[in-house]
């Protein structure tokens, strides 16, 4: 799984930002054709949910999802080949 912000719907009101324990997404700073400051995603795949959910069958925090006034958080499935970044921290 892995976390990706829809174009279409963010609004870029931020509260994404405020909401997440690991601080995975940061402001934009960069508008989309719609002149809209999309959040970034700092390294997603910290986020406890992407990567455990399939494996335990749970949602382990979600609060951005729940948060987001115009439902553009959502996790979809990966390709099985898709590279990854491979980040350890103590
Ligand atoms: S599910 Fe929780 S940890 Fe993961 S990105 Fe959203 S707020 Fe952050
Ligand atoms: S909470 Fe939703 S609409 Fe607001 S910036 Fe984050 S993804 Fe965009």
């Amino acid at each position: 799984m892995k976390l990706v912000i829809d174009q279409n719907r963010c609004k870029g009101c931020n509260l994404c930002t405020m909401v997440c324990p690991y601080r995975i997404f940061t402001s934009g700073k960069k508008a989309n054709w719609r002149g809209v400051l999309v959040p970034d995603l700092d390294r997603p795949e910290r986020c406890t949910n992407c990567r455990l959910q399939k494996m335990y069958g749970r949602t382990l925090c979600g609060m951005c999802q729940m948060t987001c006034p115009d439902q553009a958080i959502s996790w979809v499935d990966e390709k099985p080949s898709e590279p990854h970044k491979v980040e350890v921290e103590f």
